[in-house]
């Protein structure tokens, strides 16, 4: 019988560490700061960036927020991120995403300047974690590389699996692992006979979008399995099919109306790995301890790089 990571565990010691950081950052006169863009009205997004937003105050960083009705075009956004690219005491920019249909989501997020791109998403940002060399790495991979070296998983010479090839978990989590020394095969909906390969794995990464999918057939015995789906199940009976009579599932039914729940099956999948993260509450806390680790470095980096254009300035 396999273990649950404590991910909320997990975040809190990453969150102690930048508080750290940032408090020695402050007293040397630059307190790291954080910009948030927010289009529209998904109520996800609003919790995200709530959560961000909060966890920013708590631990003494300056953070701003705009907010930008969901009819919102790309040309009204560029501004505003412009706006933020020019202030020095923004260190990070985060737009939430998803944007609506109407705007440009790949123009609005390559004009976040390289350096305070917190999400690591801007094309420069991507070069470098393809090439090794990536300062701000994107937050739910680099969460994950977190979970796996904070509970001491072996990860040098090792096998793991991807399902899922997206820009923003699969593909970067894959590229972090093989840089760590560990043999990866990367799958998606095209991949045949997908247990069979994911059964090849020590660590098995789930990132589909598909609730409850992946079961014991999926699983090598003792594989460390990161489960990183969220998704709503707003069916009382495949919540019953997934949980049984998981008392405090019901309740967060009867409460929300929905339970949130991950791509792996935890009561098939659990009794034959070794560790295994909960959703929530495991990869989920990660990913904001890692975006506030990210505006940090961004603060780092953009006091080198001023302090170098000084020293040129010194020699002119
Ligand atoms: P995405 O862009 O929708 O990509 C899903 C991937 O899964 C695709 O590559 C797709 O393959 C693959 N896939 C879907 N169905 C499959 C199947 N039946 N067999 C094999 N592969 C299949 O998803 P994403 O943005 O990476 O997100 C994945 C999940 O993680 C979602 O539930 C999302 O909400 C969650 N998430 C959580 C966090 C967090 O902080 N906890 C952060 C980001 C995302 P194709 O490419 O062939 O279509």
């Amino acid at each position: 019988m396999g273990n649950l990571i404590d991910g909320k565990a997990l975040a809190q010691e990453i969150q102690a560490e930048v508080a750290q950081q940032v408090q020695r950052m402050t007293e040397t006169g630059i307190r790291p700061g954080l910009a948030v863009v927010l289009v529209g009205n998904n109520p996800a997004s609003h919790m995200y960036v709530r959560s961000k937003v909060k966890t920013c105050e708590t631990l003494g960083m300056r953070s701003e927020k705009v907010e930008l009705p969901a009819e919102t075009t790309t040309g009204e956004i560029l501004p505003v991120v412009e706006r933020f690219n020019r202030n020095a005491d923004i260190h990070g920019i985060l737009v939430q995403v998803p944007l609506p249909s109407q705007v440009n989501a790949r123009e609005v997020l390559d004009s976040i300047l390289p350096e305070k791109d917190v999400d690591g998403f801007h094309p420069v940002n991507v070069g470098r974690l393809v090439a090794g060399t990536a300062t701000l790495k994107p937050c739910t991979p680099a969460g994950i590389i977190e979970i796996l070296k904070r509970t001491g998983t072996q990860l040098r010479g090792r096998r793991a699996v991807v399902i899922g090839r997206s820009d923003i978990v699969g593909k970067p989590v894959a590229l972090m692992l093989m840089h760590e020394d560990v043999t990866v095969t990367i799958c998606h909906s095209k991949t045949p006979d997908l247990p069979s390969v994911a059964r090849e794995a020590d660590i098995l990464i789930v990132a589909m979008g598909r609730p409850a999918f992946v079961s014991d057939d999926f699983v090598k015995p003792g594989a460390v399995v990161i489960d990183v789906g969220t998704n709503r199940v707003d069916s009382l009976e495949r919540i019953h099919e997934i949980y049984g009579n998981d008392p405090q599932r019901l309740a967060d039914y009867q409460k929300k109306g929905y339970t949130v729940v991950g791509d792996v099956n935890p009561g098939k999948v659990l009794p034959k790995c070794s560790l295994l993260t909960p959703v929530p509450g495991g990869v989920g806390p990660l990913t904001i301890a890692m975006l506030m680790a990210n505006t940090v470095k961004a603060a780092e980096l953009q006091r080198a790089a001023g302090q170098v254009r000084g020293r040129l300035g010194d020699i002119k």
